[in-house]
């Protein structure tokens, strides 16, 4: 079943189209946190990060950097962030695998102060295990 992105991507739904090849579309986000705020997606049909393979994440990664550079010399940008949003849980809203761009001016405000939380004494060491063992 098509998803609104792939829709976007097909032309079908207008969009802003700042990128468009045989297996990437990038368009200007609706609803921007900063004017130039891009969305980077794969033509085929990924939920998000954890429906892809490392090939199909680093070919998008790599269009990812090609158009972030653009996308600052577009826009003067201070700074780039770039984010993808997987599950709910994360942010995500659409369900269809997309990185943002989103030029950054200095003292924008644009996202607030991001919150941290603490590890206890030992966590942090046993966090760092979870995740290396999960590696191999
Ligand atoms: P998410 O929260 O899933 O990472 O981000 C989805 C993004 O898609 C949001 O920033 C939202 O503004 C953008 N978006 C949703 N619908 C449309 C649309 O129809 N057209 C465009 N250009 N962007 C959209």
């Amino acid at each position: 079943m098509d998803d609104l992105f792939l829709k976007i991507s097909r032309r079908e739904i207008p969009s802003a189209c700042v990128y468009d090849d045989a297996h990437f579309f990038a368009f200007l986000d609706i609803r921007p946190c900063n004017k130039g705020h891009v969305l980077v997606i794969p033509k085929t049909k990924y939920r998000n990060i954890f429906d892809m393979n490392p090939d199909e994440f680093s070919a998008l990664a790599k269009v990812t950097h090609t158009i972030a550079l653009a996308v600052r010399k577009a826009t003067g940008a201070d700074g780039i962030n770039i984010i993808m949003n997987n599950e709910a849980a994360a942010g995500q809203d659409v369900f269809h695998a997309h990185i943002h761009i989103i030029p950054r001016f200095t003292n924008d405000g644009v996202f607030t102060p991001p919150t941290h939380v603490t590890y206890l004494d030992g966590e942090a060491e046993a966090y760092a295990k979870k995740i290396r063992e999960r590696l191999g």
